[in-house]
């Protein structure tokens, strides 16, 4: 079983467009869906949820009124400002590191476990898909996304999958980085922006941290070819293959609008570049040991 994720640096690079498409074109796979702030990749597979589980994140300090004696010890240690001056300790704000339930002289400082979101396997006509949903207000700490990728390749091998698909979070911070543990390969997609060469220089920074294969994927290339040129000049310069230039085409915000894949709903020059981009991935997937 193969796993590639696909991230891009920063949101709104067409990431989740592409993966949408990748989704219908590749055969005997699980998706996965780790962007669990804004899961988006529902609006495209129109999932069926089959299996509902509770996700709980770091536990959070909870303090005894009847215990605690207001000696204020807990209020001086607490780094995150948590706890109120008449000590009440709030859970959006406490990080769950203990420091008050150990510091406190009368233990009337418990932590409790807190329900911080769901996860999700679901059906799709386009194979299962293993997604999630952190609450409101709740912090991203890369728990739960590590968890989507250990259900997601649990799945795939009790059904004797040949891929993992994931769309990967955006940005550079503890998401993405519990994203990429284990990857085969990671596919980067990036656009021609005067940002685009910076946030692919600081993703790419991580995938070779990490010593994750990367391989890059201009969406829109056309729309600034100056722009283009100099990313892939910088990926030939880091030995990074570019796998995929996809062209600006009124059809993929057709389909965006319509929450349909590109490649099922208005084949074109943009559907075909990613038939191409799918094709190139797939190779070097398979040819990975
Ligand atoms: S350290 Fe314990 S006893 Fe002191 S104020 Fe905090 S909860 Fe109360
Ligand atoms: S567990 Fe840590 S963050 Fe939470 S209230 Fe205690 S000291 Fe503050």
């Amino acid at each position: 079983m193969k796993e590639l994720l696909v991230i891009s640096g920063k949101g709104g690079t067409g990431k989740t467009t592409i993966m949408g498409s990748l989704a219908v074109l590749a055969k005997d796979k699980v998706l996965a869906d780790c962007d669990v702030d804004a899961a988006d990749l529902h609006l495209l597979l129109e999932p069926k949820i089959e299996e509902s589980h509770e996700f709980y994140g770091l536990d959070k300090a909870v303090i005894d009124p009847e215990l605690c004696t207001q000696c204020g010890k807990c209020l001086e240690v607490c780094r995150f400002g948590a706890i109120s001056e008449d000590y009440y300790i709030d859970p959006m704000d406490c990080e769950g590191c203990r420091v008050c339930h150990y510091m406190c002289p009368v233990e009337a400082i418990s932590m409790v476990k807190h329900r911080s979101g769901h996860w999700y396997i679901s059906s799709s006509n386009y194979g299962p898909l293993v997604h999630a949903a952190l609450g409101i207000a709740e912090e991203n700490s890369g728990l739960l996304v590590s968890l989507v990728r250990q259900k997601s390749r649990e799945l795939a091998e009790e059904l004797g999958a040949r891929y993992v698909l994931t769309d990967g979070p955006p940005g550079v911070g503890c998401p993405v980085i519990a994203s990429l543990a284990d990857i085969d390969l990671a596919l980067i997609v990036t656009e021609p922006t005067v940002a685009g060469l910076h946030d692919l220089e600081r993703v790419l920074a991580l995938t070779e941290h990490f010593q994750v294969p990367a391989v890059v994927c201009v969406n829109k290339y056309d729309l600034a070819e100056g722009k283009t040129d100099e990313l892939e000049d910088y990926c030939r310069e880091k030995e990074i293959e570019v796998v995929g230039l996809i062209p600006f085409r009124q059809e993929v915000n057709r389909a965006v609008i319509q929450g349909k894949p590109v490649v099922e709903y208005s084949p074109g020059p943009a559907a075909d570049a990613i038939v191409d981009l799918w094709g190139r991935v797939k190779g070097l997937l398979d040819n990975r040991e």
